[in-house]
């Protein structure tokens, strides 16, 4: 007997096993690359038998390196867009005095809240205001990769979310290792971005009808939102500042503080992710189950758990798929025909497809705004005046009003015409 239990040792250390015992006591061992599954459905190999399993090596070259670049590249042209932007301020800042420097359009895709009205008002009448159309444009582009990509965006061309990776690699190099939160900690806070996203939601679709989505868009408040942004920041008070810094240094200790609690533009491709066929997929037979993947994922995903990652927070940054060791083990598969995504092909997918959607509304003319610059002069001067609603009963009554006023002008239209 005390043979066979030191053969089975033996065996075991070997093979990496862990010991089970039959129903009937005899020893019985299981692989550990089956410790994902439930108990009565692992493989039961009795001591003695001998067991193989091949370990092909991922010689595959990791993207990170390329998505390195990608993310610095998008980040650049923000910073560019941000020099014209500041440029065309200081035109309007002096009246007109200095040399005119047109407004680079994409400054609109730093308006989320009117990018995704637009967006909404397009749904529903077929048109593209004029106010931001840019917005439109790369609203629609940012929705699209998520649904053809996952949450991609996020992880491959958005501004915050590079910086927000940058400083929690920083962090990481602190406290040597990731921190997350308790579960219960952390489902909780991962709902605020849902319920920021909620309210938006409800704002948009249940209080506002389209004649008053349109007076939105119209308003002043909303042709010059981009100005105002550059104030907020210029500007700053003292309490967005410490609001700020709070982020900041909570993005150090927790990595991706923002993107993960926060961000409701992360919360609504979360949403749209769910939709996107390509999916990372595990294959449990080939994988050892070293768990690389897992300690690779920034969005704590537990990825060797599962044979298809389904998670809001997946950013297809395919970081697990670089690290695991095992050749065709993780991958980003096509749900329908199962169909393998080569990872240079994701990256040229994402950023094309934002560039064919951006590049439409450019060729076709509809990217520029129709503001003018004399028009831009005006609404700076008066500026300061311009709200909008806060609050559900601000945009109710912001509603009526829209209603009230659109009545009135189509009556006083019927007068005319009856005249
Ligand atoms: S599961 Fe993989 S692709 Fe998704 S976020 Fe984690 S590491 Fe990135
Ligand atoms: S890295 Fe690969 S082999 Fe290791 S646990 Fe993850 S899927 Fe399995």
């Amino acid at each position: 007997m005390n043979n066979t239990i030191e053969k089975e040792k033996r065996f075991r250390n070997k093979f990496g096993m862990t010991e089970q015992r039959s129903d009937n006591n005899e020893p019985v061992v299981m692989l550990n690359s089956f410790q994902h599954l439930p108990t009565q459905e692992r493989p039961r190999i009795k001591s003695g038998m001998t067991v193989k399993k091949k370990i092909v090596r991922n010689k595959e070259k990791g993207i990170q390196k390329i998505r390195f670049v990608v993310q610095t590249l998008f980040a650049l042209l923000c910073i560019w867009i941000g020099v014209e932007f500041y440029q065309f301020i200081q035109y309007l800042e002096t009246s007109g005095a200095t040399a005119f420097s047109s407004r680079p359009p994409g400054v609109d895709g730093f308006l989320p809240i009117s990018s995704f009205m637009s967006f909404y008002l397009f749904l529903m009448t077929g048109e593209i205001h004029t106010a931001h159309p840019a917005g439109f444009f790369i609203f629609f582009a940012i929705v699209l990769v998520s649904i053809v990509f996952g949450k991609a965006f996020c992880s491959w061309l958005c501004p915050v979310g590079f910086l927000s990776e940058l400083i929690g690699d920083f962090g990481k190099k602190i406290f040597k290792k990731d921190i997350k939160l308790p579960k219960l900690l952390d489902y909780p806070l991962r709902s605020l971005k849902y319920l920021l996203l909620g309210f938006l939601f409800y704002s948009v679709f249940f209080l506002m009808s389209t004649t008053a989505l349109k007076a939105f868009l119209d308003s002043p408040y909303n042709l010059v939102s981009d100005v105002k942004m550059y104030y907020f920041f210029v500007e700053i008070s003292k309490f967005s500042l410490i609001v700020i810094g709070i982020l900041f240094l909570l993005s150090i200790i927790l990595r991706g503080f923002w993107c993960r609690y926060l961000c409701p533009y992360g919360a609504l491709l979360g949403i749209t992710s769910l939709l996107s066929p390509n999916k990372i997929k595990r294959n449990p037979v080939s994988c050892i189950d070293c768990g690389l993947c897992n300690k690779a994922c920034p969005s704590f995903i537990k990825v060797d758990q599962v044979k298809t990652v389904i998670s809001d927070e997946c950013t297809t940054c395919l970081n697990c798929v670089d690290v695991c060791p095992v050749a065709d083990t993780l991958q980003l598969e096509t749900v329908v025909g199962k169909k393998r995504l080569n990872k240079r092909l994701v990256a040229i997918g994402v950023v094309s497809t934002f560039m064919l959607v951006t590049g439409f509304g450019i060729i076709t003319g509809k990217w520029q705004n129709n503001i003018s610059k004399e028009e831009y002069l005006i609404l700076y001067k008066d500026m300061d005046s311009f709200g909008h609603p806060t609050g559900t009963e601000a945009v109710k009554k912001f509603n009526e009003d829209a209603l009230k006023n659109n009545a009135n002008t189509e009556n006083q239209s019927d007068k005319g015409k009856n005249k």
